[in-house]
């Protein structure tokens, strides 16, 4: 059986924290699938193509690191793909504790989809989406946080 990952976020946009978990995770899959979730009534800083464009050129040095977009719930999406596992990052006790409780309660949902999550690198510790996009709002400097990819497709955007 291939062990196939979802790594499930929002991406908007993705960051150099998301990109060093994937990579780091990526000896340990056959397959990792990126997937956006898409919510309806939440419009993105960046819309759903930008964020596939980012995120595909970001990993386009590896094969086994794939993208797509799903709505629903995140363990149906799994099972869709025949995933086993979900892929998340942990920077700090909140995100302990938040993803303590959706991963027990997504292993409720499907007892097949094992949760399994990496530490961030210290540096990346404080990085999330919500503060590059408020760095570019304020027309500031990305370089550091967002992968060179997807950097140079946020500068081909504003
Ligand atoms: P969501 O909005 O669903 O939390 P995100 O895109 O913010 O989606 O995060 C997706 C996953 O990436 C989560 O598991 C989150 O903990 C992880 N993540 C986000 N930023 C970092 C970072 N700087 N270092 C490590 N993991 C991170």
């Amino acid at each position: 059986m291939k062990r196939i990952a979802v790594f499930p976020g929002s991406f908007d946009p993705i960051t150099c924290g998301h990109e060093s978990v994937i990579r780091r995770a990526a000896p340990l899959f056959d397959k990792i699938i990126v997937a956006i979730g898409v919510n309806a009534e939440k419009k993105g800083y960046f819309d759903l193509e930008t964020r596939l464009d980012m995120i595909a050129a970001t990993f386009q040095d590896i094969d086994k690191i794939v993208v797509d977009t799903y709505s629903g719930l995140t363990v149906n999406y799994c099972k869709e793909q025949d995933a086993n596992f979900l892929l998340r990052g942990l920077r700090t006790s909140a995100d302990f504790e938040f993803e303590r409780s959706i991963g027990q309660v997504n292993k409720q949902l499907d007892k097949d989809v094992e949760t399994i999550f990496m530490l961030t690198q210290p540096e990346h510790t404080s990085l999330n989406s919500s503060i590059v996009r408020d760095i570019l709002r304020h027309k500031g400097d990305v370089a550091k946080f967002v992968p060179q990819a997807a950097l140079n497709i946020i500068l081909e955007n504003i």
